[in-house]
């Protein structure tokens, strides 16, 4: 990466008045680039660093216009659809195109733009809220540290949404920053989690016993899939891991559903999660009472421990 593009971070949507995204009403950033390929992928879009053509065949209405813009040829063979292997996602087709079939998924951002889109939103985040930074992987860019150290200074309180699947110095200073981690735990299954995710669970659990270490308070969170993780084993670990650390929260447990399936398509692919993995709203509940019984607080979906604002730590 040259210089320039180590100070931006590619951005593919920011989200305004979210209740879901941690504790108030909250901006949230959904950063590029994530290293795991969870299998059951939720937003297929942000596993990519650099920007991607998004193409929707059913709205194309065949004009033509992004084949005369496209700089190196990838609309032409295959047309309608790009030619995943030529394109390097310019963008071009995308300003052209009159129906919106061909649509670019992420825009490169500085640290200051995006703190500023955050500020645009201080009104409503009296009761609690705030920015949080969502992907994808925030803590993929170095960048990430310069958004903190600028919300810190605007006195935002900062949620992070991670896979703890990041450099672990970069998590270990931003534990500094953060008011509250939504931590991704997978699988507490090293096996499983490899097989499903791509990544490595120890190199996950290293760096969330390295952020408690310095402070940083985490709510633990983990995809529910039927057939895959949803099981007793598992369960027990994700107790057994939130009452070890000092400064968890507890753990909420979050539901598996196929709605990257969509994005999937209009990325050109055919992976994403199946709809057998989602599990029955019964069987859901069912879980967060096992989990109860090992001794874990449990969090519903929606409900957030407080985040402190950055300038209080
Ligand atoms: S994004 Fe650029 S390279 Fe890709 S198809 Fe469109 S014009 Fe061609
Ligand atoms: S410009 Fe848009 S509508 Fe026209 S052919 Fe290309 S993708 Fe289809």
């Amino acid at each position: 990466m040259d210089g320039e593009r180590e100070r931006k971070i590619t951005v593919t949507a920011i989200e305004r008045f979210s209740a879901k995204d941690g504790p108030g009403i909250r901006t949230v950033i959904f950063f590029k680039g994530c290293p795991l390929r969870c299998a059951w992928c939720h937003n297929p879009e942000t596993q990519a660093a650099e920007p991607e053509l998004l193409f929707d065949a059913a709205a194309c209405i065949g004009c033509g216009a992004c084949v005369s813009v496209c700089p190196v040829g990838a609309r032409t063979e295959k047309f309608p659809f790009p030619d995943r292997g030529k394109c390097t996602g310019c963008g071009r087709c995308t300003e052209v195109c009159p129906s919106g079939a061909s649509a670019l998924s992420g825009r490169p951002m500085t640290a200051e733009e995006i703190v500023e889109e955050a500020c645009r939103d201080e009104i409503f985040y009296a009761g609690g809220g705030g920015l949080t930074l969502s992907g994808g992987e925030p803590f993929f860019w170095e960048a990430t540290e310069e958004v903190l150290a600028k919300a810190a200074s605007k006195g935002l309180s900062v949620v992070a949404e991670t896979s703890g699947y990041a450099p672990s110095a970069r998590l270990e200073r931003a534990a500094a920053y953060v008011g509250l981690f939504l931590w991704d735990i997978k699988d507490t299954d090293g096996a499983r989690h490899w097989l499903y995710t791509g990544g490595e669970l120890g190199i996950v659990l290293e760096n969330l016993r390295r952020v408690d270490a310095r402070g940083g308070a985490t709510l633990i969170r983990c995809p529910m899939a039927e057939g895959i993780n949803a099981d007793e084993k598992n369960l027990c670990g994700l107790a057994e891991l939130s009452l070890s650390l000092k400064h968890c929260f507890g753990v909420q447990l979050l539901a598996c559903h196929d709605g990257g399936r969509t994005k999937n398509r209009l990325l050109g692919r055919t992976d994403g999660a199946r709809r057998e993995w989602t599990p029955s709203a019964q069987n859901f509940e069912s879980y967060g009472r096992i989990l109860r019984g090992f001794g874990a607080r449990v969090w519903e979906e929606g409900s957030f421990p407080p985040a402190l604002p950055a300038e209080r730590r």
